[in-house]
This record gives C-alpha cells, sequence and structure tokens, in this order.
C-alpha cells in the first residue's frame, strides 16, 4: 500500500491484481459498511504439534470481500480500522465468530481444538477489553483453555504496566496470551521474563531463510530455547520447506504453522482436513 504526498489517496492491489486508488476518505466509508453488509469472513489456517503432525487448532485470519474491491488485504485495512477505531466492531466480530466456529468444532468431536484471534493494540487497550473476551466466551461457551489471543510486542509495550494488569486478568480467567511476531518488535529480555504470556511465535522473517542464513538459525535456536527456558510454547510461523520443519523439529520447537503445511482454509474446508495428520517424519 501506497500513500502519496499530494492528495490522501490510496493505492493498493486486491487479489485480481487490479490496482485501486481512492481516498482515505472512500475506503473508511467502505470499512464502516462492511461489517452490516456481512462483507468480512474468517479463514482458518491450521496449526501443528510438530511431535505428533497433528492439527491441534487454528488461527482465525480476517478477510474482507467487497463487491467493487474484491478481496482486500488485512495487511491493507486493519491498519486503517485501527487508526480510525473501526476495528474495535470489527475485533468483537472476529472474537466471537472465531469462539462459535471453535466450539462448533469441538462440538463435532474435536474437543482438544484450540483457536488463535490477532487482537490489535486499539482493540487491547480500550478499557472494556476484558468484558468483550468474557462476552464472547459466554456466548460460545468455550472454554477459555482453547482461546488463545494473539498481541504484538508494540501493543504490550503500549502501557507496560496496564497491559501486563489486562494479561494477566485474561490469563486468570484461563485464556492463553500469546506474543506474535516475536523477534521483530522492541521488547527487551527483561521485559519478557515479567510478561504473562504462554506462547512465543516466533516471526515468519526468521523462518523463511532457515537452512541457507545461520545467522537466522542461530536467532531461531535461541528463542526455541529461551522458551523453553521461559516454560512458554513456541510456533514458528511462516514454514514454508520440508528442510525447515527438519530443522525446527531438531530444535524441538513446539508448534508449527505455515503454507508447507496448510494454507489459511476456509472453514468447510478446515473441518474436512481435521483427520489429517501432516508427513513431518
Ligand atoms: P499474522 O497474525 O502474523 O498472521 C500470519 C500471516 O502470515 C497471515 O497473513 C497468513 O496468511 C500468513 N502466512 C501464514 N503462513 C505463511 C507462509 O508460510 N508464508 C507466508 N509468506 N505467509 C504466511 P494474513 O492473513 O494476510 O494476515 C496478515 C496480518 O493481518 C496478520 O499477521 C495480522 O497481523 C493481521 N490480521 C489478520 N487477521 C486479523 C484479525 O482478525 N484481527 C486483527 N487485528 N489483525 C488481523
Ligand atoms: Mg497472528
Ligand atoms: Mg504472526
Ligand atoms: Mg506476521
Amino acid at each position: 500500500r501506497s500513500k502519496d504526498q499530494g492528495g490522501n489517496r490510496i493505492t493498493f492491489f486486491s487479489t485480481e491484481m487490479n490496482e485501486q486508488a481512492m481516498t482515505r476518505l472512500e475506503l473508511e466509508s467502505y470499512l464502516r459498511k462492511a461489517l452490516k453488509k456481512n462483507e468480512f469472513y474468517l479463514m482458518f489456517q491450521p496449526l501443528i504439534d510438530l511431535e505428533t503432525g497433528k492439527i491441534f487448532g487454528s488461527e482465525a485470519l480476517i478477510r474482507w470481500n467487497h463487491p467493487k474491491l474484491g478481496l482486500v488485504s488485512p495487511a491493507d485495512f486493519i491498519p486503517l480500522a485501527e487508526e480510525t477505531g473501526i476495528i474495535q466492531e470489527i475485533g468483537r466480530w472476529v472474537l466471537k465468530t472465531a469462539c462459535i466456529q471453535n466450539k462448533k468444532w469441538q462440538s463435532l468431536g474435536n474437543d482438544y481444538l484450540s483457536v488463535a484471534v490477532n487482537v490489535s493494540a486499539y482493540q487491547f487497550q480500550q478499557p472494556g477489553f476484558l468484558k468483550e473476551v468474557k462476552q464472547a466466551l459466554a456466548e460460545s461457551k468455550l472454554d477459555p483453555q482453547y482461546l488463545t489471543l494473539e498481541l504484538t510486542e508494540s501493543t504490550m509495550l503500549t502501557n507496560i504496566d496496564y497491559s501486563i494488569r489486562v494479561m494477566r486478568s485474561l490469563q486468570n480467567l484461563g485464556v492463553n496470551v500469546s506474543i506474535d511476531d516475536f523477534g521483530t518488535g522492541y521488547s527487551s529480555l527483561s521485559y519478557l521474563k515479567d510478561l504473562p504470556i504462554n506462547t512465543l511465535k516466533i516471526d515468519r522473517s526468521f523462518i523463511n531463510n532457515l537452512r541457507v542464513d545461520t545467522y537466522d538459525i542461530a536467532i531461531v535456536k535461541a528463542i526455541i530455547t529461551m522458551g523453553h527456558g521461559l516454560e512458554v510454547k513456541v510456533v514458528a510461523e511462516g514454514v514454508e520447506t520440508k528442510e525447515q520443519i527438519e530443522l525446527l523439529k531438531e530444535l524441538n520447537c513446539h508448534y508449527a504453522q505455515g503454507y508447507y503445511i496448510h494454507k489459511p482454509l476456509p472453514a468447510t474446508d478446515f473441518e474436512k482436513g481435521l483427520e489429517q495428520t501432516v508427513n513431518i517424519h
């Protein structure tokens, strides 16, 4: 996405690879109506246990299908949704929808299944956030232990003391807290030991070049070792090759997610794939 200096026009590519240019205001007005018009849906990307190769859960990822713009990537509209506060409503919808869907899959006999939901900084810092989480859990009847909330380092480090309190309250509810895109933010190791987290998700930029880049191997190895020491689960995101999986197994990484395993899937396809074991041996 690029914003040119002159006007307030935003340019981005939709999946059909049409260049879309419009004013920020136009896009904002589309975005405001999107929820009511049912233009959002969720995709689910499998998360696997590297020991067994089994799917144990998913990450819910939002998609926006606009009649004129086509499929708009979250990378294009989430930042605008954050800046305008529209993320508040969108985030609430994602949380509730993901919990309901996961509970449905559990009821179909997959009682072990968990779901991870991305939470934006704006949403997390709102005073009503904890209540929203409780509401989503109550409405869906999902057991909190099967919900993980993914926060980025910058989200946590905004208002650090307040954030820690909210994270602790989430954990007290039984919800899991995960650091997303770990390694790309600014959290220092001294913070890390005080953060109430259950999972570290290694950013895919470190996973991409694994095997060829010895520095990346060193970093990934260090994060996994640290995760073991802190007694948190470590997830590698963006796994695209068999070599990367093999190396991650060697390094005793707990979980993995990525195109090599599965791309994000519509709910119906995810459900069909639940019985599958990915051959990682
Ligand atoms: P994220 O939370 O780090 O999600 C992972 C992103 O990496 C997803 O992109 C996923 O499709 C992509 N991915 C997964 N495996 C691979 C792989 O092997 N290779 C590559 N190149 N990419 C892979 P997506 O769905 O486009 O989402 C982008 C970002 O948008 C997310 O990054 C997250 O920050 C944000 N996002 C998505 N859904 C939501 C949502 O419901 N709420 C909020 N607040 N943010 C969301
Ligand atoms: Mg995420
Ligand atoms: Mg991530
Ligand atoms: Mg990422």
